[in-house]
C-alpha cells in the first residue's frame, strides 16, 4: 500500500530496471501455493542474509507458500529479534531434514555452495530447483534454478525488495523491517561505497511502513553483550600498523570469543576500526574458525581490489569487502597473507 510520510508525501515504490523485472519472473513462477519453500544463506548470517530471509519467510507465508528458514548456522542471536512471534519460521536446527523435503531452494546472498558448511552437499545434489538472490560478483555455482543476481544492488534485501515490487507484492512492516535491516547492514549504515542513490530510495520507501529507524538502529546496533565490547578491547590490542604499506591488521586472539561468550557475528564491524586509520589502504582482521582454519577478513579504501587478494587466497567478496578461510597455523598464515598484502597495499 502507498502509504504517507510525515509530509504528506507519498509514494508507490522505487521502479525496478527491466533487467531485474525480467529476472524476478522465473523466481516468481516458481512459487506455488502450498509447495514447501527451504530459504538458506552462508554460515554466520548477517544482516543482510538474516533481514531478507525474514523478509522473504514473510512475503511467501503470505501467499500460502511453506517457506522454513534453512540455515547452516543458527540464527544469530543478534537478529533474533527479527524472528519475534515467528520463532517457528528458523528451522535451522533441522536444516537437512527440512532441505531434503523442500520442492525449491532459495539461496540468499551467496552464489556459490562454499559458504553453505554441512549443507553445501545437500544444496549441490538438490533435484529441486535452486534459485539464487544475491548481490555479489562472483561467478556461481549452484545447481540450476532461476536467478536473481546483480552486483550493483547494495544488498540482497534490495533484489528481494525488487522481487517484492515485481510481483506487486505488498509489504508488511514485518517484511520492510527485515528489507530495511538487511539494507543497513550492508552498507554499514548506510556509509559504504554501495549506499547508491537508489538503495537511500528504496530505504525511504520501506521507512514508510511503520519502521522507527531508531528502534531498528537500537535493536541493531545498540544491544551488544558486554562480552562484545570486552572483546573489541582485546582485538584493537593486537593493532600492528604499518603506515609504509598503507596496511592495518589485528588478531581475534585464539579462544577470545569463548571466553567473553560470543559468537563469530560479534566480530561484524571490528575491522572496521582498522580501516578507519588515517592513511589505511587495506584493513585486514585474522581469526581461528571452530574447524581450525583462518578466517581473514579484507576491507580496502579507495580503488584496491581486496576481492581479487581473497580470490587468490580461495576467497571472494566485494571490491572493498572480502574475505577467505585458509588452512594453516595463524602464524604461516599471516606471513603469507601479509606478504601478498603488502604488495598489493605499496602498488
Ligand atoms: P566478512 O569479512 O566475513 O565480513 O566478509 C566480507 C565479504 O567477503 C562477504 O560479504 C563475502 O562476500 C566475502 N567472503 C567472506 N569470507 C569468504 C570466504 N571464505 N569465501 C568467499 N568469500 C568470502
Ligand atoms: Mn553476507
Ligand atoms: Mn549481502
Amino acid at each position: 500500500m502507498a502509504s504517507a510520510d510525515r509530509y504528506g508525501g507519498r509514494s508507490r515504490g522505487v521502479g525496478i530496471t527491466a533487467g531485474r523485472r525480467r529476472a524476478a519472473k522465473p523466481l516468481l513462477a516458481l512459487f506455488k501455493r502450498g509447495m514447501r519453500v527451504a530459504l538458506t544463506t552462508h554460515v554466520n548470517a548477517d544482516g543482510d542474509g538474516a533481514g531478507s530471509a525474514v523478509a522473504l519467510w514473510h512475503l511467501l507465508t503470505g501467499r500460502g507458500v511453506r517457506a522454513a528458514i534453512t540455515n547452516p548456522t543458527p540464527f544469530p542471536q543478534r537478529y533474533h529479534f527479527l524472528l519475534k512471534g515467528i520463532e517457528r519460521a528458523d528451522k535451522s536446527a533441522a536444516a537437512v531434514k527440512h532441505l531434503e523435503r523442500a520442492d525449491a531452494i532459495v539461496v540468499l546472498d551467496i552464489s556459490d555452495t562454499g559458504r553453505l558448511g554441512h549443507l553445501a552437499r545437500i544444496v549441490e545434489q538438490a533435484s529441486v530447483p535452486v534459485a539464487c538472490i544475491d548481490h555479489h560478483a562472483s561467478d556461481g555455482t549452484l545447481p540450476p534454478g532461476p536467478r536473481l543476481v546483480d552486483a550493483g544492488a547494495c544488498a540482497t534485501g534490495e533484489l528481494v525488495y525488487d522481487l517484492a515490487r515485481a510481483a506487486r507484492w505488498q509489504l508488511s512492516p514485518e517484511v520492510a523491517r527485515g528489507l530495511y535491516v538487511a539494507m543497513l547492514t550492508d552498507t554499514g549504515g548506510f556509509r559504504f561505497s554501495n549506499t547508491t542513490p537508489r538503495a537511500l530510495q528504496v530505504a525511504a520507501h520501506l521507512l514508510q511502513h511503520e519502521l522507527r529507524p531508531e528502534e531498528i538502529y537500537r535493536d541493531v546496533y545498540a544491544s551488544e553483550p558486554e562480552g562484545k565490547v570486552r572483546l573489541l578491547a582485546e582485538v584493537l590490542e593486537t593493532l600492528v600498523v604499518e603506515p609504509a604499506n598503507g596496511l592495518a591488521w589485528m588478531t581475534v586472539p585464539p579462544g577470545a570469543l569463548e571466553r567473553h561468550g560470543v559468537d563469530a557475528v560479534d566480530l561484524e564491524g571490528i575491522v572496521e576500526f582498522a580501516r578507519s586509520i588515517r592513511g589505511v589502504r587495506l584493513a585486514i582482521l585474522f581469526r581461528e574458525l571452530a574447524n581450525g582454519r583462518i578466517k581473514v577478513s579484507l576491507r580496502s579504501v579507495g580503488e584496491l581490489d581486496v576481492a581479487r587478494l581473497a580470490q587468490q587466497f580461495g576467497g571472494g567478496g566485494h571490491q572493498r569487502a572480502a574475505g577467505a578461510s585458509l588452512e594453516g597455523a595463524l602464524g604461516d598464515v599471516q606471513a603469507q597473507l601479509l606478504s601478498a598484502a603488502r604488495s598489493v597495499a605499496r602498488c
